[in-house]
């Protein structure tokens, strides 16, 4: 009851500022830890270590009330309790649409959309936007078919995002801590086309790694290279040397200077045509009846967005 109280308290937060997305990190009693011997590779040495590996728990409803207040189900084989009253596991497993709790209150009910599980990951550093990521699938025009470099991952809010509709991603994170933290964010996902590496992407990236069908698993061709990164000048050489032909290269800065940098940079390298520089301003409007105007909230800054083209 208590554990429901408070992921209501979240949610009406959420509710009054409408400008931030979710913060919504799952619970530690949802991730179940057990030990297991892996392989993993620290500067360029294989070594053996125990490494606790977490079972994560996925989404499996979503519950809506009439206010627009979510609750994320995991576990349908026993009730669930709410501070709207229970609903029991019968309904949970149902495919009924609207549910009412033991207390009468109405329910919608769906099974969770990539969205949902998305808007549910774990937060680490500073995560790119949704409106950001918009103009960046927009402007780029990457689909289906399209192979992205993503640096740094962070916890993967943009790496997911792209992952969830083009065909391979391999990103690249500096510290272990945010790796490990983007790691849990993929297998709660369930994203199958993310190749993820602790390393650099200021280093040369031209590992020749096959992936579990023998498959060549390593950066070619690649349609766009997209950076959030605190020194972005840094990896253009790189990102020059993986793009295709009429490939992107985008970079994301929270500051002047460094979108100023980054630029100078570009404009050094004869392959890399600098096409613009954008800042993205999203406005919520709240709908009452005829009051219909911007939420008063202050529109807060995110980043500007750079995009160059490799010729
Ligand atoms: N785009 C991410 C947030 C990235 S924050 C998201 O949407 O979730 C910037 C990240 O870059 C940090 O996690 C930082 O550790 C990482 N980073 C900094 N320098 C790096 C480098 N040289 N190579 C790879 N990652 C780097």
């Amino acid at each position: 009851m208590l554990k429901m109280a408070n992921e209501g308290k979240k949610e009406n937060k959420l509710q009054d500022n409408k400008l931030k997305e979710d913060k919504v990190i799952p619970k530690k009693d949802e991730i179940v830890a057990k030990s297991k011997k892996v392989d993993i590779v620290i500067n360029e040495k294989k070594v053996d270590i125990v490494k606790k590996e977490k079972k994560i728990e996925t989404i499996k409803k979503v519950l809506i009330t009439e206010f627009g207040k979510r609750f994320f189900v995991r576990n349908v084989e026993q009730d669930f309790h709410t501070n709207f009253g229970v609903v029991s596991k019968k309904d949970l497993k149902s495919d009924a649409s609207i549910i009412k709790t033991g207390n009468g209150t109405k329910l919608f009910a769906h099974k969770p959309a990539f969205i949902d599980l998305y808007s549910r990951i774990k937060r680490a550093p500073q995560i790119i936007p949704r409106k950001d990521i918009g103009i960046i699938i927009a402007e780029t025009g990457i689909g289906r078919n399209s192979i992205v470099v993503e640096a740094g991952t962070g916890s993967g809010a943009l790496c997911f995002m792209l992952a969830n509709i083009v065909k391979k991603v391999f990103t690249y994170e500096i510290r272990e801590d945010f790796f490990n933290i983007a790691s849990e964010n993929l297998k709660f996902l369930g994203l199958k086309n993310v190749v993820m590496n602790n390393k650099s992407i200021y280093d040369r990236i031209d590992e020749k790694k096959k992936d579990d069908k023998g498959k060549n698993d390593f950066p070619k061709d690649v349609d766009l290279v997209a950076l959030d990164l605190p020194e972005p000048w840094l990896a253009v050489e790189n990102a020059n040397a993986l793009l295709k032909s009429g490939g992107f290269l985008v970079s994301y800065s929270p500051t002047t200077p460094q979108v100023s940098d980054f630029v100078e940079k570009v404009k050094k390298i004869e392959s890399l045509r600098y096409i613009k520089t954008v800042e993205v301003i999203m406005r919520d409007w709240e709908i009452d009846e005829r009051k219909v105007r911007p939420m008063s909230a202050s529109i807060g800054h995110s980043g500007f967005i750079s995009f160059v083209r490799k010729v």
